[in-house]
């Protein structure tokens, strides 16, 4: 499933693609992933649009367009190819921005999870989805004091992948994150130091920058991009690992909140 580092990463190697291309139209063979508007707006609004640039917010990309931005989240599968127009339609394609230079950005999805909104650009962060994102890892609101404010009685790897909270977080780098920090992920969020919460910020931020310098994780079939690899999956600490890297001892999986879970026994101790 992409996260942060992969999103940054799709965002990055499809700007070089799309920057400056008008989309004459878009075909939709899979109505369910556009969330909004209806199909028939989607479409008539998309028409003559520019890309002129792919922005992130936590795990949605951006496309801003000279009227609307493009909201765009992958979810388990979602991946972007760039085609001919004239290729022919390939199996997943479920949304096709058809550009006036005769080539496609073909959103492919597997699983079909994947949404798209299409939204004014006024006030775009304060409207649905946008709106119910919590801080970037980066945002120097996030502290402490923030996190004690926003953090539930319940596990703290379940808290960590709460968008709401902080955005871009998912099951590898959660576990990678706590592992960092020698918390154990069934540790009741609501009762972490001051001192915790620090270290969970800034393991955050350092595995999510490593992340995004190696171009994401990738991890089973998942590319964040056409022949976009991944280099991250070599530096994973716990998440799939066997043994620990600092005691040896071995590691221990578990399921938290219907996630499987990474950790070990004796660096990251139960309460
Ligand atoms: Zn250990």
């Amino acid at each position: 499933m992409p996260e942060l580092p992969e999103v940054e990463t799709v965002k990055k190697a499809l700007l070089k693609e799309v920057k400056n291309k008008e989309i004459l139209s878009a075909s939709i063979y899979w109505d369910n992933i556009i969330a909004y508007p209806t199909i028939s707006e989607f479409k008539k609004q998309i028409q003559n649009q520019v890309i002129h640039d792919i922005k992130r917010r936590g795990k949605w990309l951006m496309f801003e367009l000279d009227d609307y931005y493009l909201l765009s989240h992958l979810r388990m599968e979602g991946k972007y190819y760039i085609r001919k127009t004239d290729d022919p339609l390939e199996k997943h394609q479920h949304v096709i921005f058809h550009f006036s230079d005769k080539t496609d950005l073909r959103y492919h999805d597997t699983r079909k999870f994947g949404k798209m909104f299409l939204l004014k650009k006024d006030n775009v962060f304060k409207q649905k989805p946008l709106s119910e994102l919590g801080l970037e890892p980066w945002d120097t609101s996030l502290t402490p004091s923030y996190l004690k404010q926003k953090f539930h009685k319940k596990p703290i790897k379940t808290e960590l992948l709460d968008q709401s909270i902080i955005v871009g977080i998912g099951n590898i780098y959660a576990d990678e994150i706590l592992f960092l920090s020698k918390i154990n992920p069934k540790t009741d969020a609501s009762t972490l130091t001051n001192k915790e919460c620090q270290k969970i910020i800034n393991f955050t931020r350092e595995v999510l920058e490593k992340a995004i310098e190696d171009g994401g994780t990738t991890v089973k079939s998942y590319e964040s991009s056409e022949g976009v690899h991944g280099r991250f999956q070599n530096h994973l600490l716990v998440h799939t690992k066997q043994e620990c890297p600092i005691c040896h001892s071995k590691i221990t999986k578990i399921n938290v909140g219907g996630r499987g879970t990474y950790y070990c026994t004796k660096c990251q101790k139960e309460r």
